[in-house]
């Protein structure tokens, strides 16, 4: 099978993790021809746009990106291209797993969890969000919908029953905020009756914030809303050792962007240290999206394979020696 996805190698460490993330996916053969686009500082200076529509035009044809870190320059009125593209495409469910690797520094082993965090309602609509005109009033309107809860619940059911998961936790404020995340409760509850084989649980974000320091084993797949999502999925990728491993895939119906979590590391460009396994361990997500689960399994064990065996090829942020192509020809060697 032949298939073709946009690339947008971004800026900072982008190219670099970019194009050992490439060599990596051309190594494990997997059929992909690339189409790259400019986002990001990039296409600023090329083209005078953070986001040219070209490059909006290209992912909607692919339907699939993988997407290195954009830079949003501060001031200026910049909008964050990446808040841009997940609004444009309606990439309602981030989706972010949090797994731990050998050989990282971290409170836990053994971690295995995902967020599914909504990602277009919530707190986090701009249209929400007002301040009085002589500055003493802010105000924020979050709004949730039926559809829009429906849809996000769907999905973290949908994933648990593919990837062979046990138990769906939705996590709420509906004591507190009884009308916005009552309706995402009400709704994860009637959804999960529809999967009578994976266990529902449901739980009160601030416990949830204590529960997953204390003992996060209970916890598999969680669901929730755009705000909660967002400081929760920080909170797993803590238990597991920090942001340079942490993998964010941005679903939508009519496109998917596969991206690492972590930015643009503006403090390390260049320097050819940066860590490429949050980005490798997008494209292995990718590759289950595009329905190569064996190849996306056999790429994160590779990556497994180096970081427990190859200590000196990881990169210093990990505690190796190695450099970013290092790392990537370690992983190579494994697949
Ligand atoms: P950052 O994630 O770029 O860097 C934070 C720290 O982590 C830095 O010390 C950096 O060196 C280190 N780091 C990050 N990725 C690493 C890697 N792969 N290997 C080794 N070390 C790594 O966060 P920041 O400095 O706050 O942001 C820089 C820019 O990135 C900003 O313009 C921000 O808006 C942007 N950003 C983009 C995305 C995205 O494109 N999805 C996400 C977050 C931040």
């Amino acid at each position: 099978m032949s298939k073709t996805i946009a690339v947008i190698p971004g800026d900072g460490i982008g190219p670099e993790i970019m194009t050992a993330t490439l060599r990596v996916l051309d190594a494990l053969d997997c059929g992909l021809s690339y189409d790259f686009v400019d986002a990001g500082m990039v296409a600023l200076e090329k083209h005078g746009d953070l986001l040219p529509k070209a490059t909006l035009d290209k992912i909607a044809e692919h339907k699939v990106a993988l997407k290195g870190p954009l830079t949003t320059p501060i001031g200026g009125g910049f909008t964050s291209v990446n808040v841009t593209l997940r609004r444009h495409f309606d990439l309602y469910a981030n989706v972010r797993p949090a797994v731990s690797f050998p050989g990282t520094k971290s409170r836990y082993e053994n971690i295995d969890i995902i967020t599914v965090r909504e990602n277009t309602e919530g707190a986090y609509r701009s249209e929400g969000q007002t301040l009085s005109e002589d500055g003493e009033i802010a105000e924020s309107v979050a709004r949730n919908t039926r559809a829009g809860s429906s849809r996000i619940v769907r999905y973290a059911f949908e994933l648990a029953v593919r990837k062979g998961r046990k138990k769906v936790t939705a996590v709420h404020k509906a004591n507190i905020l009884k009308t916005s995340s009552g309706l995402f409760l009400n709704v994860a509850r009637e959804i999960a009756k529809e999967y009578p084989q994976i266990e529902f649980n449901e739980m009160i974000v601030d416990n949830t914030c204590m529960q997953l320091v204390m003992n996060p084993y209970q916890f598999d797949v969680i669901v929730t809303t755009n705000l909660f999502g967002d400081i929760l999925s920080d909170l797993c990728a803590g238990l597991v050792g920090g942001l340079g491993l942490a993998p964010g895939d941005n679903i939508g119906e009519r496109a998917a962007i596969f991206e690492a979590v972590h930015g643009s590391a503006p403090d390390i460009a260049g320097k050819g240290i940066a860590n490429p396994c949050a980005l490798l361990l997008a494209a292995a997500d990718m590759l289950d999206h595009l329905d190569m689960v064996a190849k996306g399994d056999r790429l994160r064990q590779a990556i497994r394979d180096t970081m427990t065996n190859d200590r000196d090829s990881v990169t210093p942020d990990i505690g190796g020696k190695g450099s970013t192509s290092s790392f990537a020809d370690a992983i190579v060697k494994r697949l």
